[in-house]
């Protein structure tokens, strides 16, 4: 008997929690329950992130939850519950299968059975942003070894334990070769030691290009947290149905299943809503607890449900479906065919699927860092790199000299283009052409001698060696 943590959320959520529940008590699922609340009410009575302390610790306690979709009220600062779960349980992973259901479901691509892993606490998403000058914010994108190594090993066992033969990797790392490039270099590191799966790295662009149109190229794809939310849903909606679809959560400790959509709320109370993305969650809930066996049987008998055109209103189709059912029908027609097997789609089998065992991350030894210069970043109302130049050229010191400046990325001085269009943003680099190593009180100089001459520093970045490599981005056009 497990004990698991149950939401049943907002809008249709109470519903289609029922109509789960009561297909995995038929199925013979071993589960016992800790309901909580969260959601709308909680965020109303005066909480702003939805939950309370005690929901918290029966979540941490039980460490399996199934969670039904919320109502994040809109406006007045309430912060999104689940971006709140994920990040304060770790949970790194994301799941979606996206499966077609041709001929019962209509889809453009019927061969399609593609699982998007998504990496889900990084990247552009640590949700650290400034405003540095009149004209230019920023969004920090922090992407981490361990956070690359964790998610690449658990697409991959992944694949191994669910049978599936390639893992695809996408990123953007002929733009973002710091970052992207980490994720594609530990992607690379990895996937030799799973020799029996075959891998490939597309770049996200006409790998997502790929993807809309030909999903049946691909089978596992790994990929940072941005891209991954955007094309989990695409590969959702062109599976068939957003509302048929289910996603997993997982971290090293805790995990959170659930449908991808929301609560729906104009089909609340009316017995219309499809539990089936619900359902999917549940399904991956029981494969993560060991309960494989009941997994089966329930992902079966909705496969066989589906196949006999008992369909709510969201996916019914005159001709294709026999008869358009309510949440509690749909329900009560995947539990009348329990053990029964689906004959035109393909049954599953889930052998021995339990909580991926995943290696421990290890540090490696430091690399040797040596600190070789700075980016200072300045706030100028200018318009003329040339005028900057000389201002901040008095700022360097003999052996830090000012060798670059950049507008957004784009190199402006030395030799920049009158075409190029500035803003108020400027990023000013000192660094010594022989790439030796500078020590930390030079940059103080620096900086002493921009308050002096009342230059506006922003913000500064340390340029790095790490084992003599110089780990830091060029000037477009240098
Ligand atoms: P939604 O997913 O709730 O609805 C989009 C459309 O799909 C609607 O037409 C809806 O009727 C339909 N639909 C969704 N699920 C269905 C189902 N199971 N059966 C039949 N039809 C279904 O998205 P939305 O309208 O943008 O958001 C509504 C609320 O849900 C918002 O408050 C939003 O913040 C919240 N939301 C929550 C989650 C979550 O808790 N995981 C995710 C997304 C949105």
């Amino acid at each position: 008997m497990t004990r698991i943590t149950v939401a049943k959320g907002d809008g249709i959520g109470p519903e289609i929690m029922d109509a789960t529940l009561s297909i995995m008590r038929a199925a013979g699922a071993a589960i016992e329950i800790d309901e909580i609340d969260v959601g709308e009410q909680v965020y109303l009575a005066g909480n702003m992130s939805g939950i309370s302390s005690e929901s918290w610790e029966v979540i941490r306690r039980n460490k399996v939850f199934l969670k039904a979709p919320i109502t994040t009220p809109q406006g007045g600062g309430y912060k999104s519950l689940n971006v709140t779960i994920r990040k304060m349980l770790g949970l790194y992973a994301n799941v979606r299968p996206c499966m077609s259901l041709h001929p019962f479901v209509d889809t453009k691509h019927p061969g399609m059975d593609v699982v998007i892993v998504r990496e889900n606490e990084e990247d552009l998403y640590a949700g650290i942003e400034h405003q540095q000058s009149d004209e230019v914010v920023q969004c920090l994108k922090l992407i981490s070894r361990p956070g690359c190594e964790k998610i690449v090993h658990y697409a991959f066992t992944y694949a191994r334990q669910y049978g599936r033969q390639k893992i695809t990797c996408f990123t953007k790392d002929n733009i973002m070769k710091q970052t992207d490039g980490l994720f594609h270099r530990v992607f690379d590191e990895i996937a030799p030691t799973y020799p029996e799966l075959q891998h490939e790295h597309w770049i996200v662009d006409i790998g997502a290009a790929k993807l809309a149109d030909t999903p049946e190229a691909f089978d596992v794809i790994v990929m940072p947290n941005l891209y991954g939310d955007v094309l989990s849903d695409v590969a959702a909606q062109i599976a068939g149905s957003v509302g048929l679809a289910g996603s997993a959560n997982i971290g090293e400790e805790c995990a959170m299943f659930e449908a991808i959509h929301g609560s729906a709320p104009r089909r609340a109370g009316q017995n219309l809503a499809n539990p089936s993305g619900l359902l999917q969650g549940a399904i991956m809930l029981l494969n993560h607890i060991g309960q494989s066996d009941v997994a089966e049987r329930i992902q079966n008998a909705w496969l066989k449900t589906i196949e006999d055109g008992i369909h709510t209103y969201d996916i019914y189709k005159e001709g294709v479906s026999q008869q358009k059912v309510g949440t509690r029908e749909f329900a009560e027609a995947v539990i009348a065919r329990l053990g029964q097997q689906p004959e035109t789609l393909k049954p599953v089998t889930y052998a021995n699927t339990t909580a991926l065992q995943l290696p421990t991350y290890r540090r490696k030894p430091a690399a040797k860092k040596d600190l070789l210069g700075v980016d200072v970043f300045v706030q100028w109302p200018g318009h003329d790199p040339n005028e900057l130049a000389t201002l901040v050229g008095q700022l360097a010191t003999p052996d830090l000299p000012l060798s670059m400046i950049t507008n957004r990325g784009i190199k402006v001085w030395p030799n920049g283009f009158k075409e190029t269009f500035c803003t108020d943003h400027w990023r000013c680099r000192f660094l010594p052409t022989g790439g030796q190593p500078i020590a930390k009180q030079q940059i103080i100089s620096v900086l002493t001698n921009a308050m002096a001459s009342g230059v506006d520093t922003i913000k500064t970045e340390n340029l790095y060696a790490f084992d003599g490599k110089p780990a830091f981005s060029m000037g477009q056009g240098q």
